[in-house]
């Protein structure tokens, strides 16, 4: 397993193909270090003989100890460590951790590369492909991204219908050595600090779409490939600082007819595959998040606290109800992601047919409550940023700056004047205030919202998938029973229940 080190290093080696407002930039020039930082929080803490289980994993290719990050889930408890591992990594940088996209990706490439060769009758390698690609991505233990999301242009046509053929990324042309690729994703967290960027479609396609059922993997600096980044990086401190200073960076990640030899192609023009590589990467996707989403729910929690304490209004009852609410939904996120893994299996659900077996046998989380879990939490975004801006006043949007703080004419006075618990250092509630602000009134707070709730997949996308794959038919039946109509079934929802304990 490698460290932080061995990733800086790694980054120091790569050619300049990273925009940033208009210059190329270098991978560790000082704007990316917070994010670097951040995504380095994922080796320090795996070096830790008391984080072992929860971080790292055996290989299931090669039986070495590796980062969980680039692990294959084997089994449920593979599951319930990635959720968990999230959730603790989340809490200790105050955010999103930037190195989910790479397990999610993996596992889900893994899974239908297998399936198409299975449908392709040994006419394509794209599973051993993608194996080799994986145990190297293990060994060396690198960072991944997945650029799932397309430009997609016109919203309401579908990807060949498209004025511009590259609104969704595409096979431009199929040599003998590879394949030639152009388009634009959009919003790749950490592609511009990610050894490889993984790609893959965004939406389920139609026969005529087959070009845009591609997927593959390039390093970060690869020729063809030019990235637009922006970078969010809080305000910086030079007197007060943070316990923590975390970091984020999204790219546009553009293919110039860009060349990928066939080695690096995991999918090439199976349309029926390519939707469901799309749906299942949502899934893996949103599974992580019933882990990041909860420590989120940690930090506005133990915030909302806070600001009730330094305005000395903790034991107010209004408090108590919105202390409440944001447990609730924190544990409701969790609880399904937590059921989501202990029904994992190695299925899939079809619609029309239900759950059948998918992929080589690695363990794919239950639907159903990976959907309800981030819908639930994603809506409940805005809400809690509401809970914090009334429990705090208005106090964060005017803050004075820290070197007031420090400035012998007014420093005094700013302290004296922002004292509210008596029972606080003045200290403590400054640096209290200034943090808050971080969160509620920063670009990189209002970026956190909005990546809060579209990530994954906006809510619409998830109740799209819970209507489609819930037995919704078995619950009429049930109640046109129950109410005396025809055709009412009293037995349509226990068989299946009993079936389902059993399997
Ligand atoms: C900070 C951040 C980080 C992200 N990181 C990644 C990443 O690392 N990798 C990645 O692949 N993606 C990433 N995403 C993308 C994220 O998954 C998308 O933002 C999300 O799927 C929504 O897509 P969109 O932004 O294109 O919105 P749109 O799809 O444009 O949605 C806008 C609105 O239009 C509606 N709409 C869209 N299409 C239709 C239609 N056909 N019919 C009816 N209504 C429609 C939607 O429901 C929504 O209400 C990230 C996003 C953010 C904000």
């Amino acid at each position: 397993m490698k460290t932080k080190k061995d990733y800086i290093k790694r980054l120091s080696k790569m050619k300049r193909n990273v925009y940033f407002d208009g210059q190329l930039i270098d991978r560790t020039d000082e704007l990316h270090m917070d994010c670097i930082d951040t995504i380095g929080t994922t080796y320090d803490e795996a070096e830790k003989p008391e984080n072992q289980e929860l971080m790292t994993a055996i290989s299931h290719l090669t039986g070495e100890r590796i980062n969980r990050f680039n692990h294959i889930h084997q089994n449920t408890t593979d599951l319930h460590n990635k959720q968990d591992m999230t959730r603790m990594l989340c809490q200790k940088v105050g955010g999103c951790i930037q190195r989910c996209m790479g397990i999610d990706g993996t596992n889900s490439v893994y899974n239908v590369s297998y399936e198409a060769d299975k449908s392709n009758k040994g006419a394509t390698q794209y599973h051993e492909n993608f194996k080799k690609w994986l145990t190297r991505f293990q060994k060396e233990d690198l960072v991944g991204c997945c650029a799932q999301t397309d430009v997609k242009g016109d919203r309401m046509l579908r990807p060949a219908d498209q004025p511009n053929p590259g609104a969704y990324v595409r096979i431009k042309e199929r040599l003998k050595d590879g394949i030639v690729v152009e388009g634009c994703k959009v919003h790749i967290s950490e592609a511009s600090v990610a050894d490889e960027v993984l790609v893959i479609p965004t939406r389920a396609l139609r026969e005529k779409d087959k070009d845009y059922a591609v997927a593959f993997a390039v390093p970060g600096d690869w020729d063809g490939m030019k990235q637009v980044v922006t970078i969010h990086n809080l305000r910086p401190r030079e007197i007060y600082k943070r316990g923590f200073m975390p970091g984020a960076t999204d790219s546009y990640v553009i293919f110039d007819n860009c060349f990928v030899p066939w080695e690096r192609v995991f999918l090439a023009g199976e349309h029926q595959h390519g939707g469901v590589l799309a749906l299942l990467f949502a899934l893996f996707h949103r599974h992580s998040y019933s882990g990041c989403k909860p420590a989120i729910g940690d930090i506005l929690l133990g915030s909302a606290a806070l600001a009730a304490e330094v305005n000395n209004i903790h034991k107010e009852s209004h408090v108590r109800e919105k202390l409440a609410e944001i447990i609730m939904t924190t544990e409701l996120g969790y609880a399904a992601g937590y059921t989501a893994s202990d029904l994992g299996k190695p299925e899939v659900y079809i619609p029309g047919v239900g759950f059948v077996p998918y992929g080589p046998g690695s363990y794919i989380p239950n639907s159903i409550y990976c959907n309800v879990g981030r819908c639930l939490t994603g809506e409940a975004v805005y809400r809690e940023q509401e809970i914090l801006c009334d429990i705090s006043g208005g106090v964060t949007a005017t803050f004075p700056h820290e070197k007031d703080f420090a400035n012998k004419d007014v420093g005094d006075l700013l302290f004296k004047y922002t004292k509210r618990n008596p029972n606080m250092p003045a200290e403590d509630q400054a640096q209290f205030w200034r943090f808050l602000g971080d969160t509620l009134c920063s670009s990189t707070g209002g970026l956190m919202n909005v990546a809060n709730y579209h990530g994954g997949g906006s809510p619409i996308m998830e109740q799209i998938a819970i209507t489609t794959q819930y037995d919704i038919e078995s619950r009429k039946k049930l109640v046109k029973y129950i109410a005396g109509m025809s055709g009412g079934d009293r037995e349509a929802l226990a068989p299946k229940a009993a079936k389902q304990k059993t399997k």
